[in-house]
């Protein structure tokens, strides 16, 4: 048998949701120098089109939901709030769609980046040298420490800690070799140490001349898969390497 219908809340009109009484664009386009101004972006120097881009998509999420036209101030304020990250992104696209970029916006951008740098060092980096800017590029430095991947591995020529696995340095592109690479990671004293504290270990890595390093430990290849996601040094011993060892061992 089928159900009687419902009668109660027929007729009933569904409230419309109240209409927006602004048009978000035109007002993202009449408040555009003032957004400007207010979160003191102006002295770098860009053109309208560059603000307009990079600002468009934060404005539109700090206005909201609200029906009734906001004040500027209202979304700078809003602005201001997410600050630290509008500027981090700021910052990579200044570096990534500027050929060159001014002294005040290499400034800006190395002073408010931050995830970004493992997107900007390489330019940001190029663009100080260029300018010979060396304050800045130790700024920059630092702020790869908290922010880049940072590695066990200096660059012997930037002198950024970003040589990845591949002996490739990711700020300027050095290809640092293998012995460098061992050295700065003291494999030899490491394996000396490990010959004490693990022997199975460090028979395995002898008997197959190599290994991992992997945030500060030396790891045989048969248990590297456990160290998924983390940097990961393959090190090959070579014949040096082991005479090395074996010298000092008598
Ligand atoms: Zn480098």
């Amino acid at each position: 048998m089928p159900r009687k219908r419902k009668s109660e809340g027929e007729g009933k009109k569904v409230q419309r949701r109240d209409e927006r009484k602004f048009d978000v664009e035109e007002l993202f386009d009449e408040y555009l120098d003032e957004l400007v101004d207010g979160l003191g972006l102006s002295n770098i120097n860009l053109p309208r089109e560059f603000y307009y881009n990079v600002l468009k998509e934060p404005f539109i999420g700090a206005v909201g939901d609200v029906k009734s036209k906001p004040k500027p101030r209202t979304i700078i304020n809003r602005l201001i709030s997410i600050k630290a990250d509008l500027f981090d992104v700021i910052s990579v696209r200044l570096a990534r769609e500027l050929d060159h970029l001014s002294p005040e916006q290499l400034d800006f951008a190395v002073q408010y980046i931050r995830r970004g740098i493992v997107e900007a060092a390489p330019k940001l980096y190029q663009e100080a040298i260029r300018m010979g800017a060396r304050e800045t590029l130790e700024l920059l430095k630092e702020t790869w420490k908290v922010y880049g991947i940072k590695a066990p591995v200096n660059c012997p020529r930037c002198g950024f800690a970003s040589v990845m696995p591949d002996g490739v340095c990711m700020v300027c592109g050095k290809d640092v070799s293998d012995g460098e690479i061992k050295r700065q990671l003291e494999i030899i004293e490491q394996l000396r140490e490990l010959k004490e504290e693990d022997p199975v270990a460090y028979n395995e890595i002898m008997s197959t001349n190599y290994l991992y390093f992997v945030e500060g430990r030396l790891v045989p290849p048969s248990k590297v898969r456990q160290e998924e996601g983390k940097l990961r040094y393959e090190i090959v011993l070579t014949k040096k390497d082991k005479m090395e060892l074996e010298k000092d061992f008598n």
